[in-house]
Order: structure tokens, then C-alpha cells, then sequence
């Protein structure tokens, strides 16, 4: 199963990609993750794209483009992946078509988790996440058991730079302005499926089982 995530900041990809990933057996291939990887090493690449990420604003095509490429030729690919935020722009999209299409392999369906602007504010900037095993939780609609620290790890959960609401109002643009025009083009590859993505977590992932089934 090759799966994309389609959505907005904020509209749960990552919170989904868990229970598909599980379910499916398969990897999570997230773009923002690897950049704040690279960016937590220090590499050029890292300190470059932390510009962008923290002005809210979308890391350039080709670096973004480059290190999805190297991360599909890993075999830990074979057995299928869930894309989590990327493609962002259409470029990106045909690029993944074209570096798809030399492996020999397509997207099987992209599902689109569709939520209001106005729920995202309040999701994202209640976000936080244990640096360990990256699990996310939410301070209002999903918190650890004890204070703010991971219920696996028992280390103090963090706050992403760019979940502020400064950043979150740019992050929007951006979806709207260079993500959105995926819809379509996905739509007219016959490969969409749209899921209302408000409620509970557990809400979504029930409706995101049933459009794939
Ligand atoms: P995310 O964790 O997916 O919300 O991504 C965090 C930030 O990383 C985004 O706001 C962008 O600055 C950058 N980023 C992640 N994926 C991409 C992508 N496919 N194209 C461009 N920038 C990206």
C-alpha cells in the first residue's frame, strides 16, 4: 500500500499516519520530520530549511524533492509507505510521479483529511510531542496521564517552534495558496479520497479504514 496524506497544518496527518502505519505495516515517510532531523544535526540543509519552517513558510521544491527521492530508493520502501506532507506543491507532485514511475511503482490513493481553518488554530497550538518516540499529544484534546512529561518515555513533552500562531496564520496561506491545487490533481488521477477530518482522532481514523476498504 502506498498511501499520501493530504491536509492542511494541523488536520491530524501525523496523528492518522500511526494506526495506518501499524495497521498496513508499512513506513512513515513525514518531509517535516527529516527536515527537523537535519535541522537538529545542524547539516547546511538543516540550518536552511529552519529558515523557511520557522517564517512558516514552504522549504524550496528541490531540497524537499531531493531528500524524498534518496529516502524512496531505501529498501525499507518495498513493502509500501504513507507520504505525510509531502507533495506540497504540484511540482513536488509531478516530481513524485516521475521518481515513482523509475522505480516501477504509483500512489495507490491519496486521502485528503479535510478540516475547517477555523479548527486549526486552537489544534495546533495546544500540539506537543515527545522528543523520544515522537508521539503526539494535545494539552486540551489528548494530554499525557502526568504533568506535561510522555506517557511512554516519562521525558517533558515539546512545543514545535513553528506551531505558533504567527507561524500557523503563514502555514495556511501556504496550504491554501500552494497545497490545495493537489485536490485536483489527484481528484483528476482518480486516486482521491476526501475524509472529514473534525472529531476525535479514533473518529477520523474509523472513516479513514472505511474510504480505504
Ligand atoms: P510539517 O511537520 O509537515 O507540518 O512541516 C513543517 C514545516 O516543514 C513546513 O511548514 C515547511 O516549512 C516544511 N516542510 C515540510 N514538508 C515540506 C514540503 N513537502 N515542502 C516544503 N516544505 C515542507
Amino acid at each position: 500500500m502506498r498511501l499520501i496524506l493530504l491536509g492542511a497544518p494541523g488536520s491530524g496527518k501525523g496523528s492518522q499516519a500511526g494506526p495506518l502505519t501499524s495497521h498496513f505495516g508499512i513506513l512513515q515517510i513525514s518531509t517535516g520530520d527529516m527536515l527537523r532531523e537535519a535541522r537538529a544535526k545542524g547539516t547546511e540543509m538543516g540550518r536552511l530549511a529552519a529558515t523557511y519552517m520557522d517564517a512558516g513558510q514552504l522549504v524550496p521544491d528541490e531540497v524537499v524533492i531531493g531528500i524524498v527521492e534518496e529516502r524512496l530508493k531505501n529498501p525499507d520502501c518495498e513493502k509500501g509507505f504513507i507520504l505525510d506532507g509531502f507533495p506540497r506543491t504540484l511540482v513536488q507532485a509531478a516530481a513524485l510521479d516521475e521518481a515513482l514511475g523509475r522505480l516501477g511503482i504509483t500512489i495507490d490513493r491519496v486521502v485528503e483529511i479535510r478540516v475547517g481553518d477555523e479548527v486549526i488554530l486552537p489544534r495546533i497550538t495546544g500540539r506537543r510531542s515527545c522528543p523520544q518516540c515522537k508521539k503526539p499529544y494535545h494539552i486540551q484534546f489528548g494530554p499525557p496521564k502526568r504533568d506535561l512529561l510522555c506517557d511512554t518515555c516519562d521525558v517533558p513533552l515539546v512545543h514545535r517552534d513553528d506551531d505558533t500562531e504567527t507561524a500557523v496564520v503563514k502555514r495556511l496561506e501556504a496550504y491554501h495558496k500552494m497545497t490545495a491545487p493537489l485536490v485536483d490533481y489527484y481528484e483528476k488521477q482518480g486516486k482521491l479520497l476526501v475524509v472529514d477530518g473534525t472529531g476525535k482522532v479514533s473518529e477520523v481514523t474509523e472513516r479513514i479504514f472505511k474510504v480505504l476498504s
